[in-house]
């Protein structure tokens, strides 16, 4: 057995007439983040540090953008695909730790919710799903509100 770990980054820019959300919960805010998806740009960062901690490519590349069938989808779906390519493999994925960078929306509040929905797809407990939140102090396009980031790590044990 051999332990790997990968690394996630995402943005997405803010856009009117679109729903939020964040780690599988829908937040009640006034715009919701641009993408071919719903844009849940939490998972996306949690789904290519996975993908990362097996080697395999990023997200975009195994649900790209040019792809109806992914076209509006919850980004759940993606985290649960990536479950089947972990058993496929026989790798156990051990942890997730993810940080959301916005001034808004408040996510404290949800912040079980969320952890509870990621932890489903991946088919991990709560306690192995970190999720925490951290304004960027104002400064740059995440601190003038234009849009949310998120970074994530995965922890995998895998057979070798
Ligand atoms: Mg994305």
């Amino acid at each position: 057995m051999s332990h790997r770990v990968g690394i996630g980054y995402d943005v997405h820019p803010f856009a009117e007439g679109r729903k939020l959300f964040l780690g599988g919960v829908e937040f009640v805010y006034e715009k919701g983040l641009q993408g071919h998806s719903d844009a849940d740009v939490l998972i996306h960062a949690i789904a290519d540090a996975v993908l990362g901690a097996i080697g395999e490519s990023d997200i975009g590349h195994h649900f790209p953008n040019t792809d109806e069938r992914w076209r509006g989808v919850s980004s759940l779906v993606f985290l649960k695909e990536i479950r089947r390519m972990l058993d496929q493999r026989g790798a156990v994925l051990e942890n997730i730790d993810a940080s959301l960078i916005s001034e808004e929306p408040k996510i404290g509040p949800r912040l079980a919710e969320m952890k509870a929905k990621v932890g489903e797809a991946l088919g991990l407990t709560p306690q192995r799903v970190g999720i925490k939140a951290t304004t960027n102090e104002k400064l740059g396009f995440l601190g003038r509100k234009e849009g949310i980031a998120a970074m994530a790590v995965a922890s995998v044990t895998v057979k070798d």
